[in-house]
Parts: structure tokens; C-alpha cells; sequence
């Protein structure tokens, strides 16, 4: 395990049997609407390629990038559009893939815009929900987990851009935030 990681929340194990949990229902709820699956950068790259791999669905994928934190472990509050997506959701059933929801704010704003652009219907999978943390009035249709009030990393989740990379989800020590 790595050094910097205080408790693992969820394993490796834990969350790919999560993710197929959640595949089966997508796959099934999306088997006739090709959907245009939209994963927010860079957080929820992970969980959209484990999840995407195991539905057997005609599907596209597309990503946009909006950052609501800023390198730190509190919000800022705002928010910028840093990447669009290059496909035209005008009609299309989007299923926007996301690491985790906390205020709410960035789903609250992809909700608005894809809808503002024409979009069939908008619905969210997201592998964490922390409903603790919500601010703003959206709905997760699909989640994997619960989770608390925590500031966790890993499996895509990052503190200043590391530890995205590690395969299970963790709160750090402390020490590493001191530190800096
Ligand atoms: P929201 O807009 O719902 O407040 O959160 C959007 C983004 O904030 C998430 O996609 C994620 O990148 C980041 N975020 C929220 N909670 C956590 C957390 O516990 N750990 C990390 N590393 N990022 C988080
Ligand atoms: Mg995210
Ligand atoms: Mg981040």
C-alpha cells in the first residue's frame, strides 16, 4: 500500500464489483438508446474505462473538463470550463460518468449546458456519492458507494494532481497535508 495512505475505504475488489453492479444496470437501462457517455476529467478516467469495458452496448464517449478545486482540499467555489466535449449532443441520451459527487456543483453546471444544448435526457453514474457534502439540488441516478465526509483519494480521486493512479479508494494521513 502506499506510504502516504492512512485507511483504504474501498479495495481494488470492492470497487470493481461496484462497477459491475453498475454496468449491468446502465447497459440494460441504455441497451436501445445509444448513449453518448461524457467522463469529466481527469477524476473519473478510471472508473469510465472499467465501467464502459463491461457494457456490451453501442455507445460513444466523449470528455469535457470542468475544475472546481484548485489543487487543494476545499473548494473554491469556482468554476471553469477547461475542455469541451467535440461531439454535438443535441437529441442524444447523455450519461455523464463521474468520480465522485459532492456539492454538486460541477453536475449542477454539465446538467444545465448539455440540456441548454439540446440534449434527450441527462442522467449521471458516479462511483461515489457524498450527499454529505451537497449544496446544490442534482440527482445521481447510479452511484457505487456512499461515502463520508472525507476528503479521499485514489482510483481517479487526486491531492494536488497524485495518487489518481492508485487501483483502491483512501483518506490520506495527515502528515501529508502539513507537510505542505
Ligand atoms: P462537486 O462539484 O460535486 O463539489 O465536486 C466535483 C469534484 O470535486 C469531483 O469530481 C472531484 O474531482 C472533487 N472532489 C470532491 N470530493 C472530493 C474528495 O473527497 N477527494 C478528491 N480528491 N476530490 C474530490
Ligand atoms: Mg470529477
Ligand atoms: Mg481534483
Amino acid at each position: 500500500m502506499n506510504n502516504d495512505i492512512e485507511k483504504v475505504l474501498y479495495s481494488e475488489e470492492d470497487i470493481q464489483a461496484a462497477i459491475a453492479r453498475l454496468a449491468k444496470q446502465v447497459a440494460a437501462d441504455y441497451q436501445d438508446k445509444d448513449p453518448l457517455i461524457v467522463s469529466v476529467l481527469s477524476g473519473a478516467v478510471l472508473f469510465t474505462v472499467d465501467l464502459i469495458k463491461k457494457m456490451d452496448i453501442m455507445a460513444q464517449l466523449d470528455f469535457i473538463d470542468v475544475s472546481t478545486y484548485f489543487g487543494g482540499t476545499a473548494t473554491t467555489g469556482h468554476l471553469k470550463l477547461i475542455h469541451d466535449l467535440t461531439t454535438d449532443v443535441k437529441g442524444r441520451n447523455v450519461l455523464i460518468t463521474e468520480d465522485i459527487v459532492d456539492s454538486g456543483r460541477t453536475l449542477e453546471y454539465l446538467v444545465q449546458l448539455f440540456k441548454g444544448r439540446g440534449a434527450k435526457s441527462v442522467k449521471t453514474v458516479s462511483l461515489l456519492n457524498k450527499p454529505d457534502g451537497r449544496e446544490f439540488d442534482v440527482t445521481v441516478e447510479y452511484y457505487g458507494f456512499k461515502v463520508p465526509n472525507e476528503f479521499l483519494v485514489g482510483y481517479g480521486l487526486d491531492y494536488k494532481g497524485y495518487y489518481r493512479n492508485l487501483p483502491y479508494v483512501g483518506v490520506l494521513k495527515p502528515s501529508v497535508y502539513s507537510e505542505n
